[in-house]
């Protein structure tokens, strides 16, 4: 028999890894906040149910939702995954959330005799269409290596990173670099500006070399139009430097670079930019 996948929270990540999931085959139960997003999922033969705690006769329960509270209470909230969750059930989520909550969150679902995966991605939006997203798992080792049909799906670079967590402090460290490269980009493009310089020449002439990036090669280009509009928004990546903050903590880490970098994000925001692209940012540079 298949494996029974259930998938929840059905947003701009969710939804096309969910509908991947069933072009590959898998009978998919969905659960989100809002059930119009599951409108095409539905029509494609997803079954929908009306609370997390109703997929819990799924083998493999993903889940993708916004914050740390969302996965708190999808999984120990009232109808939550932990008042029915069934022995040798696998949990994976996908969203990026505190690494303490998650090894918490882990620990009760361990009591149960679940497991619980922590997942998050890196790829955007583009790489959730494609199916290209690259997955950071934390957790344990055999699991892993269960749901590697699962992951492959949608993910193209899948990396066991350590125990419980480890997949959330992985993304951590993915965010920043990611938030660190992209202020060091608006900075370069400030000066090139101010120096009289073609932007789109300026990135031509350094994207061949030692400075190439991502985010120089990707975001420059719209950061020298002006074009705001989101693959991944500021409000996110805030949340994110957030539970950075708080990891810092947690592991003793103190960084240099990272509060001014939140503080320059922050200030991107009060200037009405949170919904916009992250590259917004150079408004604030
Ligand atoms: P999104 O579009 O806001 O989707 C989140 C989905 O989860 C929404 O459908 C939302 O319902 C649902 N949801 C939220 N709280 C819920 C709850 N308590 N119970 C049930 N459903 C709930 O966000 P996203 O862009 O897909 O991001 C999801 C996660 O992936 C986040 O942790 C984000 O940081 C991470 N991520 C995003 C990107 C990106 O480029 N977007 C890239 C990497 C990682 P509603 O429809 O009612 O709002």
């Amino acid at each position: 028999m298949s494996t029974r996948v259930a998938f929840i929270g059905l947003g701009i990540m969710g939804a096309p890894m969910a509908g991947h999931l069933l072009a590959g085959g898998f009978p998919l139960l969905i659960n989100s906040r809002t059930r119009r997003k599951a409108m095409d999922l539905e029509a494609g033969g997803a079954k929908w149910v009306d609370s997390p705690s109703r997929a819990s006769e799924a083998d493999v329960i993903c889940i993708c939702v916004s914050d740390t509270p969302d996965v708190e209470q999808v999984i120990a909230g009232k109808d939550g995954l932990l008042e029915s969750i069934r022995p040798s059930t696998i949990v994976i989520d996908h969203s990026t959330i505190s690494p303490s909550a998650t090894q918490r969150l882990a620990a009760e679902l361990a009591r149960r005799d679940a497991k619980l995966l922590d997942a998050p991605l890196s790829g955007g939006d583009v790489g959730a269409r494609n199916g290209t997203l690259s997955i950071m798992v934390g957790g344990d080792k055999a699991a892993f290596e269960k749901v590697q049909p699962i992951l492959k799906c949608y993910g193209k670079t899948i990396t066991h990173c350590g125990g419980s967590g480890a997949g959330q402090f992985t993304k951590l460290v993915n965010q920043i670099l990611v938030s660190t490269t992209l202020v060091g980009v608006c900075e370069a493009l400030k000066f090139a500006r101010a120096a009289g310089l073609d932007l789109e020449t300026t990135i031509a002439a350094t994207g061949g070399g030692a400075a190439a990036s991502w985010q120089l090669l990707n975001l420059g280009p719209k950061i020298a139009k002006r074009d705001f509009a989101p693959g991944f928004m500021i409000d996110l990546l805030l949340k994110d430097l957030r539970i950075l903050e708080e990891s810092m903590q947690q592991t003793g880490a103190a960084l240099k670079l990272a509060p001014v970098i939140r503080q320059l994000f922050r200030a991107a925001q009060s200037q009405g930019h949170g919904k916009d692209g992250t590259q917004a940012v150079a408004e604030a540079v």
